[in-house]
């Protein structure tokens, strides 16, 4: 079946989303600052929504959340997901800063046991030389 089944959709990085990515793929977690306010904001984007700059840079973060919201699909879903039903999406805040939110998938954790405030901590999948999603895991430390 998975032969029949389509390659995942992947990012596909832009000026605004390249450092992102480049930090993922070298196993850290970045968010956007504006180099004029301070401000940080994800998804990355060309402009501060505070101060309209346009100067930005990726900083590290602890890679550490909480679970805010999540879902578990089953099928029918995406064809390209469907070997990796029950696939839990969650949606992180971020303990640097609970305004930043990211979705990801939930690893290591079976589906009836994800809560809302559950702790986790980031964790990388290769999917392809070229692609590093940053995901979720229930935290360990
Ligand atoms: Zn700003």
């Amino acid at each position: 079946m998975s032969e029949q089944q389509p390659p995942r959709p992947l990012p596909a990085p832009d000026d605004a989303t390249q450092g992102y990515w480049d930090a993922a793929k070298h196993g850290a977690l970045a968010m956007q600052r504006c180099a004029a306010c301070s401000h940080r904001r994800f998804p990355p984007r060309p402009m501060c929504p505070k101060c309209q700059s346009f100067e930005s840079r990726f900083e590290p973060v602890s890679g550490r959340g909480r679970i805010y919201s999540f879902v578990v699909c089953h099928p029918p879903m995406l064809p390209a997901f469907l070997d990796r039903a029950p696939l839990a999406v969650v949606l992180v805040e971020l303990e640097d800063d609970p305004a930043l939110r990211i979705v990801g998938n939930l690893f290591d954790c079976d589906a009836s046991a994800i809560e809302i405030g559950m702790e986790v901590e980031v964790c990388f999948e290769e999917v392809t030389p070229e692609v590093t999603l940053p995901q979720w895991r229930p935290r360990t430390s």
